[in-house]
């Protein structure tokens, strides 16, 4: 595993991109224009409905198990992310 460094530059479409087969781009091109969105703003979403998948820890940041309760880290109770306003 590479070392991630600390200032993670944004990652921007074009460099995703670079990396899709042509046939791939085409469904996001066609998706994005479905959805009323930029292709950019599609792939932001697509890329944080993925992440909320991943059952990691708020504090510590480390991937537990999908059902896990408890961060198997720090111990904290697992929260998933709440959508919508903050009272
Ligand atoms: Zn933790």
């Amino acid at each position: 595993m590479s070392s991630v460094p600390k200032d993670t530059p944004t990652i921007e479409y074009a460099q995703i991109a670079v990396r899709l087969k042509q046939n791939i781009k085409d469904k996001v091109e066609i998706a994005a224009k479905a959805e009323g969105v930029s292709i950019p703003e599609w792939v932001r979403i697509a890329i944080e409905m993925r992440l909320k998948t991943i059952n990691s820890c708020q504090n510590c940041g480390t991937i537990n198990d999908k059902d896990a309760i408890f961060c198997k880290k720090c111990g904290q109770p697992l929260t998933k992310e709440e959508i919508g306003p903050v009272n």
